[in-house]
């Protein structure tokens, strides 16, 4: 790979990190919709559309918390990002949690940090009584629209590093798109064959399982190399240097493990420091099957997908060939 590299405060090599993009912000209301895994796949899918057709990612990296609109555990988020992965043509897309009680290391708890910074001393809406809003539905609708105004007009001047933020706001009731069918998608996979949408949905989750990698806190989507795919014949892999650097451990991003041996045994060795030492190789490995071995009672013998509950087993059982 021809990256530039560098070093980090414990000597750990990584990939020179991309330059910082604008930070984006959607912003909507709880009591009108909330975000859950469809609304994260909208806001997504319309951060492609500004990039220019040649310019567009190929693989998409997805780092979040555990909660439920997000997890790589949830069957929702799994056909979610799973049907993005394959609308945006995506070589990959990987989402990776953090464990329990490690949350508080995720850039975006760094971002938020700046974004409640910018708003210190600020009451959202201080003039409603100037507009006599009331305590019914459609006035409260009215006055979300109007926080979400002054919102986007603070954190639109808000600097991030060293860009603008880009703050949209999702109003309350309105018809998101490309995907509108959260219902049914819920339905499908509580009810299996004794819902109306089982049918339209079984072959989407089945392809989707031979297309994915999954295993706790993370969940990796990728085209295959099976002449007999008809999605990926007709959609190839666009970064084959990538893919090739991807699957060299197990076919996915080698599992965190601390080692005694390597930073005092308090970090993590890198991506980098472990392709680039074999011994470091050749014990990742051994751990990897340990870990294996214990978990061998909750993983699929025929697709490798890792089972997070009896209930998740169960689910998967409708759905793997
Ligand atoms: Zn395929
Ligand atoms: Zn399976």
């Amino acid at each position: 790979m021809s990256e530039q590299k560098s070093k980090d405060k414990y000597g750990r090599e990584f990939f020179e990190k991309p330059r910082a993009r604008k930070m984006n912000v959607f912003n909507r209301s709880f009591r009108f919709g909330g975000s859950t895994a469809e609304t994260h796949a909208n806001d997504i899918f319309k951060l492609f559309e500004n990039y220019e057709e040649n310019k567009k990612p190929k693989i998409l990296g997805i780092l979040c918390d555990n909660g439920p609109d997000f997890s790589p555990s949830s069957w929702l988020v799994f056909s979610y990002m799973g049907k993005l992965w394959k609308d945006l043509n995506l070589d990959q897309l990987i989402i990776c949690s953090y464990a329990p009680r490690s949350s508080r290391f995720n850039p975006i708890e760094i971002a938020w940090g700046t974004l409640s910074q910018a708003l210190a001393q600020i009451t959202l809406v201080s003039d409603h009584q100037k507009y006599n809003y009331k305590e019914n539905k459609e006035d409260l609708r009215l006055m979300f629209i109007q926080a979400q105004d002054e919102l986007k007009e603070i954190w639109s001047k808000t600097l991030y590093a060293g860009k603008q933020v880009n703050c949209v706001n999702i109003s309350p009731s309105c018809e998101e798109s490309p995907y509108r069918e959260y219902d049914k998608v819920k339905d499908a996979l509580k009810h299996g064959r004794n819902s109306e949408n089982h049918q339209i949905y079984k072959e989407h989750f089945q392809f989707l399982l031979s297309h994915c990698v999954k295993r706790s806190y993370y969940l990796h989507f990728k085209k295959c190399k099976e002449s007999g795919c008809e999605f990926c014949t007709a959609n190839p892999i666009k970064n084959e240097q990538a893919y090739e650097f991807l699957e060299k451990f197990d076919k996915q991003l080698p599992r965190p493990i601390l080692f005694e041996g390597f930073y005092g045994g308090d970090h993590y060795p890198s991506l980098l420091d472990l392709m680039n030492n074999e011994d470091l190789q050749k014990m990742h490995k051994e751990k990897e099957e340990l870990f294996k071995s214990t978990e061998k009672e909750n993983i699929c013998k025929k697709c490798k997908w890792y089972h997070e509950s009896a209930a998740d087993k169960s689910r998967h059982k409708r759905y793997c060939k």
